[in-house]
Order: structure tokens, then sequence, then C-alpha cells
């Protein structure tokens, strides 16, 4: 069965009970799923709702947050990591692609979530486009007791091999299978099996051949077969070494 370890699924779906239809066929067609809040306007409305229990919740303040963050914001975040009804801190990180705010107002909101994940001894889900190189200084400098994951990842071979000598998971999206991201599946090539991770991040970067459609968990499918090919895998084995990588990355 297949697991998408990266998704915001409020917004793969057009209203409510589409919503709800959504939300029982994934239950009940894919193993796991990890929905990601990226605000705490989005994690209110998603930790109190009944979920099935292998739709996972995660919730980090997207870079785009880091221009009115302050420390009411910060004791806010803590106050609702700490009831812990997540699995994971994230996604959060560095965005150079939109230049949200300042890079020193970046940094500060990414370190903040960083140390959270730590103090509540959580997954860190990491979101990194344009800002190789800071991710990476600020990320190296600390010292991490549980996992963390570059999401989407979207570097080439050599950034894949810094990560992976920090021991951190790469994940790759829909946009892996894209034509003109021969550094993605160069990357994808060399990370070895047992850090390997698979993700929509729906309702973004549908894959091939559904580009320009509203993406959802269920089209993981498209990015499994394609990666499974791409490695010369058979997508059993597959499946099973991203399930075994995702039960050890989030504790279950
Ligand atoms: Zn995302």
């Amino acid at each position: 069965m297949l697991i998408d370890s990266h998704c915001h699924i409020q917004h793969c779906f057009t209203d409510r009970s589409d919503f709800d239809r959504g939300v029982k066929l994934i239950s009940s067609s894919m193993l796991y799923i990890i929905d990601i809040s990226t605000n705490a306007r989005e994690f209110l409305n998603m930790k109190n709702r009944q979920l099935p229990s292998n739709i996972l919740l995660s919730f980090g303040l997207y870079p785009e947050e880091a221009p009115s963050f302050n420390q009411e914001k910060g004791l806010e975040f803590s106050t609702f990591i700490a009831e812990r009804k997540v699995k994971a801190v994230g996604e959060c990180g560095i965005d150079y692609y939109r230049n949200y705010g300042t890079h020193f107002q970046q940094e500060t909101l990414f370190r903040k979530q960083i140390e959270t994940s730590m103090d509540y001894d959580l997954p860190l889900i990491v979101h990194t486009r344009n800002a190789f190189e800071d991710t990476y200084r600020i990320l190296s400098s600390y010292k991490f007791s549980r996992n963390v994951i570059i999401h989407c990842f979207g570097y080439s071979a050599t950034e894949a091999g810094k990560f992976l000598a920090e021991g951190y998971y790469l994940s790759f999206a829909g946009n892996v299978t894209y034509p003109g991201a021969k550094g993605i599946r160069d990357a994808v090539l060399t990370v070895p099996t047992d850090r390997l991770l698979i993700e929509t991040d729906s309702p973004y970067l549908p894959p091939v051949p559904l580009r320009g459609q509203r993406n959802n968990p269920l089209n993981v499918k498209y990015t499994y077969k394609f990666i499974s090919e791409l490695r010369k895998t058979a997508q059993e084995e597959l499946e099973n070494s991203i399930e075994s990588n995702f039960k050890k990355v989030f504790g279950l």
C-alpha cells in the first residue's frame, strides 16, 4: 500500500462533501498520509477534526510567516506542538525563490521551529527552495536526535549528497516526473534505499500525466511507478522500503 509523506489535504478538494469523500477514499486505499498545516489557521482547522487514524498531522510555520513572526506567535506555536497532536514539526525552512521577508527573519523562524522539534522530540520536515547554502548551514549547526526530512527535494545530486551525509531523509514529489527535472532525477538515483520517501505535496505539483490538474494524495501512485522504473526496482520492493523508512522516521 502507498504512503504520501507530505500533502496539504484541506486544499485538495473543492468543498466539504468532496473533502469527506476524499478523506474516506484515501484512508481506505492508502497506508498513511502526512497532512501539513502551514499556519495557525490551517492547523486549527485540522486538529479538532475526527480524522481516520492513518491520516497523520504535522504543523509548521511556512517561510511566508517570517515577516510577521513575533514572540507571541512563537508561544502560540509551541503551545500547539505541546498538545501532541502532531507527528512532526514542519514544513518549515528557507525559501529565497519567493523572498518572504529578510533572510534574517526566515532564519529566525526556521531556528525557532528546529528548536521546538528538538524540545518535543519530533521529526522535522524541511522546505528549502533556491536556498541550499543557508538551509544546509542552519541545519548542520544542530545535532539532531530525531529525523530530518528534506521535503520535495528540488536540487541536484551534489546537494543530495551533502544532506545524506548529515543523515537526513530525502522526499521526492511529482516534479521528479517533469521533463525539465533532470537534476532531481539524477539526485533520486543517488539516494540509498533506506533514506528515500515519496510524497505528492498536493494540491501542488501533479505528476505526469496529470499536469494542470489539482493534485491529491491518491496520485502518489504515479510517482511511485516513475521512481521504481527510474531506479530499476520492482514497485513492490519500493513500497516495502518506503513503508519501513516512513515508520522509522515517524516512530510508528
Ligand atoms: Zn508542502
